[in-house]
């Protein structure tokens, strides 16, 4: 489904990135396996992508630090030519409720979730405007999915700063997806419900958290990174080439307000 193209996810050592690295070389697309910390965890997800016959490296690089994603993105043109798909996935949470909330926990997580993507995006975009549509790779000149979160529309008390930087994201997205549309280029978002990954242990790896947790979920079912993996995979698939600027919820039915399930 991606022979011949090149991806890079962010935080793609973890979760929900890892799961997504995979499924794009598992569809034929060569890979950078963008990571933070922890490399030898990067390095096993690259030998999990090569053993698909196709191309895959780890890069460290902060991507909230516009030095480094700029040279992540060069690297990878001059590794392996050009970069089709640009899974900016990276993210964290810093919770407190909003008078405990310390300056940088608020500034770390804006600077991570919704900075980052920027950067990404931006540097992803340069290099699709410079190489353009080649047709026998794909019909647009490049896509850009944004990791997003059912965040992005439901407040969420005692996270300020990750339902505000989800919330960017969204206009992030949908900005950049107007703007760049007339070049070729598809931007688009996934926005996941709740996935079992360490982002969230404590909301499932206990018999009550999660029984709670699924009060919140229509299908009753904590998700896989496997079921985002899949939506951003099609998404940056051809399959999906006239889907610009749209947010695709990968949640159970959590954004159908479970709470008036019984008539409210
Ligand atoms: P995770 O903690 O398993 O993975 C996050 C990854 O981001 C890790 O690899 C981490 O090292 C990396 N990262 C953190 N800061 C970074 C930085 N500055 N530069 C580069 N990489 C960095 O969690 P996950 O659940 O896989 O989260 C992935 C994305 O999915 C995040 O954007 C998160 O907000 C989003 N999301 C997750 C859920 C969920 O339920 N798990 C729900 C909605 C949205």
């Amino acid at each position: 489904m991606l022979r011949g193209q090149k991806a890079l996810v962010t935080g793609a050592n973890s979760g929900i990135g890892k799961a997504t690295a995979i499924s794009l070389g598992r569809a034929g697309a060569d890979v950078v396996v963008n990571y933070v910390c922890e490399p030898q965890a990067a390095e096993a997800v690259v030998a999990q992508i090569k053993s698909y016959g196709v191309r895959a490296y780890a890069h460290e690089a902060d991507v909230s630090q516009e030095d480094q994603v700029v040279s992540m993105v060069d690297r990878m043109v001059e590794e392996l030519g050009t970069l089709d798909i640009m899974v900016a996935n990276a993210g964290l949470q810093r919770d407190a409720t909003a008078t405990e909330m310390t300056f940088a926990q608020w500034q770390k997580v804006l600077d991570v979730n919704l900075t980052g993507q920027f950067l990404c995006a931006r540097a992803a975009a340069k290099e699709f405007v410079r190489r353009g549509v080649v047709p026998q790779v794909s019909r647009s000149a490049g896509k850009i999915v944004c990791m997003s979160s059912v965040h992005q529309i439901i407040p969420w008390s005692g996270h300020a700063n990750y339902a505000a930087s989800k919330g960017g994201v969204l206009m992030l997205m949908q900005t950049l997806a107007q703007e760049l549309a007339p070049q070729g280029i598809r931007v688009n978002a996934v926005a996941p419900g709740a996935i079992r990954t360490p982002i969230n242990r404590d909301a499932w790896d206990t018999a009550a958290a999660e029984a709670d947790l699924l009060q919140l979920i229509p299908y009753r079912r904590v998700g896989d990174p496997e079921d985002i993996a899949n939506a951003v995979t099609l998404l940056a698939s051809d399959l999906m080439d006239y889907v610009v600027g749209t947010t695709l919820y990968v949640d159970g039915g959590m954004t159908l307000f479970p709470g008036f399930a019984t008539g409210g």
